[in-house]
Parts: structure tokens; C-alpha cells; sequence
């Protein structure tokens, strides 16, 4: 293995969320909460309301920014897994550059506060808006982060996995092999000239109209692969693929609501002014064979004659690695279709140690009575009355 061509990734949620706190949630909050938070947060801290007052502009920037992060779905995802630690806004390595992607402090405000049909397509309550622009728009933040260089496109896995693996949590190498788009090869489309669009002019009886669409000869890229028989890089062909050997590393309790990132692993750029797009690898679990996830918990089924259910029988339950042993005395009398508790016998709980519980749920078989047996029946019904209460 290239070390120097791999790296980890990992679940780890040990890590530092400090934007979550920062509007004043815990991690996983949803997007409707976030939105929530932010909405308050905004409102109080926004500096027209608090001229003159750093600490309220140096807030709200950082609220704003935080809201930034966390009402997109992929930035959230990518900050999830990666922490504060790992996570820098735009997920390239290290560049620090801003995000074109990312709006300014006051543009996400505006957006989210006067887009009615914008973005968020939110309602708010019409007091709130009287009292917002009762104090008027203007101020603060800094112009958007446009320009700069242009993010290709994400890319989507999914990685499958078996419920013991994620029981137990799983190491999971992986190669990754990435298309490159040979640089040595490429050109700049003559047709656009490195635009990527093309005007073309239509006839409409008398009118002449212009209209603008994307190149055809480059499709859009501004550039074109020429490739050169003598290019050592692709070997005449254009494009080469790299293969990135990557670990991702997934914690016990992982469920499928979990989404990782390789940064810069998704599309790859074919011209010097796009960035790479990012890798997200979405998580399927297996179904088990003899358990249902259900968030923490795990059910479990069991066939029992209806004699054992009603004296009690031993059973054992294959747990992962660990068998419970158990008799079914402890239940009572068993009923037939009821969930019964064992607790702490679940899945991990992320990052806190602690375990869901498992549920069993007893098929309960009833028999019919033996016909030359029909004059025990009264002694039965006798000593059963001698046995229970
Ligand atoms: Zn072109
Ligand atoms: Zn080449």
C-alpha cells in the first residue's frame, strides 16, 4: 500500500461540534431546528439591532456562519464526519480559500429572512417580519464569496454493511479510483474560447434572437482533450485513473442516517479552475437474520409451544458474539404477541458507551386437546387452579 497515496477517515464522534452549539443545539439536530435557532439567534443578535456593539456583530457572524454550514445538507453531512477538527468549510485539503459556495453573513440573512419563495421557502409569522424590517436591512457582513474556483460536482456511494459490523464497528479499507483528466492534454475549447457558452443567433421571421447555451464542442467545460500520442502522463488516452486507497473507520452503532466524506474524491476538475468535487459514501445496512433494528433497539422473534410459555423454558439468544441465556419464568406466563424487555442487550449508542435494548416477542403455538383426552381436562383445570393465582 502507497502510504503516501492513503489516508483515514473516520466516524469518530468524539470530536469537537462546536457549531452546533454555537445555535445552541445538540449534534443531529434537524434541519427544521436548525432553522428555528438560527431564525432567533439571527434576530437577536443582528447588528442593526446592536449598533455599535462588536460582540453582537462578532456573534452573528458566527451564528450566520454556522447556519451557513448546517442548512446544507452535504456541508452538514461532511461536518458530521469530519468535526472541527477536520472540517474546513470548502473540504479541500488545506487551500482555506473561501467556499464560492458560501454566502456572506448578510446574504444568508436576507435569504432566509425575506425569501419567501426563495431557498428556505419559509413561513414566518407576520409579526416577526413587522418587527424585523422595522429596523431595516444594511450593515454588516462582508460581500459573498463569489468567484474563485469552481467546485466539480459530488459524487454518491454507498458502502454496505452487516449488522455485526456495525455492532462491533469496522475498519473498512477501500480504493477509490479516481478519473483524472490528463493536464498535459487539454486545451482550451476554440469554439468558446475557454467560456464554456456559445451565443447563436435564431431567426424568427422578421426578429433576430440571441440566445445563449452551453458549448457543444466542449460540452459546457471550455476545455477539450486532445490527447498527444508522446503524453507519458496518460499514455496517449486523454484521461488515467488513480486509485487512492482511503480507511474509513466506523464506530459501533453507526446507522444508515450517516453519511461520510472524502474531500475532493468526486469528480475531478479538467481544467486548472475547478476544484475537485467530494466523495460522499452513504451507509446500507444488511438485513439481519434474526434481529430488526428499530433506532437502538433490536427485536426478536421465538416460536414457543403454548406448554413452555405457560411453565417457562430455557432459551438461549444468539447476541453478536455473546449468548443470553435465559428462562422464560422471568416473563411470567407468556403471552402470545407481546414485545418482552431485555435491557442493555441492543445496538451501541453512539458515542456514549451505553446500548439500546432488545425486544422478544414470543410466537406462542397453541395445540388442541387430545379427543381421549377431554376427561383429564378437569383435573387439568384443577391443578392449574392449584398452581397460579
Ligand atoms: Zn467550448
Ligand atoms: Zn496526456
Amino acid at each position: 500500500m502507497d502510504i503516501s497515496n492513503s489516508f483515514i477517515f473516520t466516524f469518530k464522534m468524539g470530536d469537537n461540534f462546536k457549531l452546533y452549539g454555537t445555535l445552541g443545539l445538540s449534534r443531529g439536530a434537524s434541519q427544521d431546528e436548525i432553522k428555528r435557532a438560527y431564525k432567533k439567534l439571527a434576530f437577536e443578535f443582528h447588528p442593526d439591532k446592536n449598533k455599535g456593539n462588536a460582540e453582537a456583530e462578532a456573534k452573528f457572524k458566527e451564528i450566520s456562519n454556522a447556519y451557513n454550514i448546517l442548512s446544507d445538507e452535504n456541508e452538514k453531512a461532511k461536518y458530521d464526519s469530519l468535526g472541527d477538527n477536520n472540517y474546513n468549510g470548502s473540504g479541500s485539503c488545506g487551500s482555506g480559500g473561501p467556499n464560492p459556495n458560501f454566502r456572506g453573513h448578510q446574504d444568508i440573512f436576507e435569504a432566509f429572512f425575506r425569501g419567501r419563495g426563495g431557498p428556505f421557502g419559509g413561513h414566518f409569522d407576520d409579526d416577526f417580519q413587522d418587527n424585523f424590517f422595522g429596523f431595516g436591512m444594511g450593515g454588516a457582513g462582508g460581500p459573498g464569496g463569489h468567484g474563485g474556483p469552481k467546485k466539480c460536482p459530488s459524487i454518491e456511494k454507498t458502502l454496505v454493511l452487516s449488522l455485526e459490523e456495525v455492532y462491533e464497528g469496522v475498519n473498512k479499507n477501500m480504493t477509490i479510483s479516481l478519473r483524472k483528466y490528463c493536464h498535459n492534454c487539454n486545451k482550451t475549447c476554440n469554439k468558446c474560447d475557454g467560456r464554456g457558452v456559445i451565443q447563436q443567433m435564431r431567426n424568427l421571421g422578421i426578429l433576430q434572437q440571441i440566445f445563449q447555451g452551453p458549448c457543444d464542442k466542449c460540452q459546457g467545460s471550455g476545455t477539450i482533450i486532445e490527447p498527444k500520442q508522446s503524453c507519458k502522463e496518460c499514455n496517449g488516452q486523454g484521461v488515467y485513473s488513480k486509485d487512492q486507497n482511503a480507511t474509513l473507520i466506523i464506530p459501533p452503532g453507526v446507522d444508515e442516517n450517516y453519511k461520510s466524506v472524502f474531500p475532493d474524491m468526486g469528480e475531478q476538475p479538467k481544467t486548472a479552475n475547478q476544484k475537485p468535487g467530494d466523495l460522499f459514501l452513504n451507509i446500507k445496512i444488511e438485513e439481519h437474520k434474526q434481529f430488526v433494528r428499530k433506532g437502538n433497539d433490536l427485536h426478536y422473534k421465538c416460536d414457543i409451544s403454548f406448554v413452555d410459555s405457560v411453565v417457562g423454558k430455557d432459551i438461549s439468544i444468539q447476541y453478536f458474539k455473546e449468548t443470553i441465556n435465559i428462562n422464560t419464568k422471568i416473563f411470567g406466563v407468556l403471552a402470545h404477541g407481546k414485545k418482552y424487555l431485555i435491557e442493555g442487550k441492543g445496538m451501541p449508542i453512539i458515542n456514549t458507551g451505553n446500548k439500546g435494548n432488545m425486544y422478544v416477542e414470543f410466537n406462542v403455538n397453541y395445540p388442541k386437546i387430545k379427543g381421549d383426552a377431554s376427561n383429564k381436562v378437569d383435573d387439568l383445570r384443577k391443578l392449574l387452579e392449584e398452581v397460579f393465582i
